[in-house]
């Protein structure tokens, strides 16, 4: 299937009709305060306009700081927090939800994600985001960490359909079943740890790409993302870093040469296995 790339603006529509930037600035292990708010600061001014965050990355408080200091308008920023796995829970969701509207400095959330599927509670915290999401407090709202037996479990009860699933997601982790699952179910599929956490760059196989390409090996990697169809939302706290993730738009990667990265696959993790997470 193809997916229509334009620039660092472009969007995929979710299947309520919210239109998610298919490229974002992850700000895990960005420390709150001056690193998290250059972060951000800069990747604004750079043009992207989507900011993934989580309380339990505690840098809320940067990120809003940084969103309202921007000359760019809150409305045109897609800004994604996530519950935490000791705040799942109908009524304790909907707490967390608010003291991250608070630290954030903000009304409403364009994405609210279940961090990782707790067994026992990740259905009632699924309840809590639809009403959230009923009450027009978030525009959009999904799963993350969700296998597809999670997300299977989930559809039996659920009145409103995920629109998004963060996953792990690079060469060596690619889950291609997953992702036909979520497709069929209109559930858009998005990578967290794009780059392996940085040990993308340990592999020669991706340099040999690059070198033809004439772009770096986060670029193609990242660029192999959008032509799949998945967003995503490579992290960095350095400007120069943030910028070259970005530049991703003048190239396309050829059919075959997706077909190389697909074909990386090992079911290497470099997170945590949503099944036998312990935290
Ligand atoms: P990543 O794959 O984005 O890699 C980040 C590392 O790569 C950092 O060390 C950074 O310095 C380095 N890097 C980035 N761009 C580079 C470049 N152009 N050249 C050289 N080095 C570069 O790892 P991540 O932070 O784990 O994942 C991205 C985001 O995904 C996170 O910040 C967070 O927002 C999200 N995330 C979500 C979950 C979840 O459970 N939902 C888990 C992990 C991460």
């Amino acid at each position: 299937m193809k997916h229509k790339i334009t620039d660092i603006q472009g969007t995929f529509r979710l299947h309520n009709g919210v239109k998610m930037p298919y490229l974002g600035l992850g700000v895990y292990q960005a420390e709150d305060g001056s690193e998290v708010i250059n972060a951000v600061s800069w990747a604004l001014e750079l043009g992207y306009r989507h900011i993934d965050t989580a309380s339990i990355y505690k840098n809320e408080n940067g990120v809003g700081e940084a969103i309202r200091k921007s000359p760019v308008s809150r409305e045109d920023i897609f800004l994604v927090s996530k519950v935490w796995n000791s705040d799942q829970g109908y009524e304790e969701t909907l707490r967390a939800f608010h003291t991250s509207l608070e630290k954030l400095g903000t009304d409403y959330l364009d994405l609210y994600l279940v961090h990782w599927p707790v067994a026992g509670k990740y259905k009632h915290t699924w309840r809590a985001l639809e009403t959230l999401y009923g009450q027009g407090k978030v525009k959009a709202i999904g799963v993350s960490n969700f296998l597809q037996h999670h997300l299977e479990d989930l559809l039996q009860t659920a009145q409103v359909i995920p629109m998004v699933n963060q996953m792990e997601f690079h060469p060596f982790l690619v889950q291609q079943g997953l992702i036909n699952f979520c497709h069929s179910h209109k559930i858009q599929y998005e990578a967290w740890s794009p780059l392996m956490q940085g040990h993308i760059f340990e592999h020669s196989v991706f340099e040999e790409l690059a070198a033809r390409y004439n772009k770096s090996v986060a670029q193609i990697v990242l660029r192999w993302d959008l032509q799949k169809g998945v967003v995503t939302i490579p992290k960095s706290s350095k400007k120069e870093h943030i910028k070259a993730n970005a530049e991703i738009f003048d190239f396309r990667l050829k059919p075959d040469d997706i077909t190389l990265l697909d074909g990386l696959e090992r079911g290497q993790r470099f997170g945590p296995h949503p099944d036998t997470f312990d935290f």
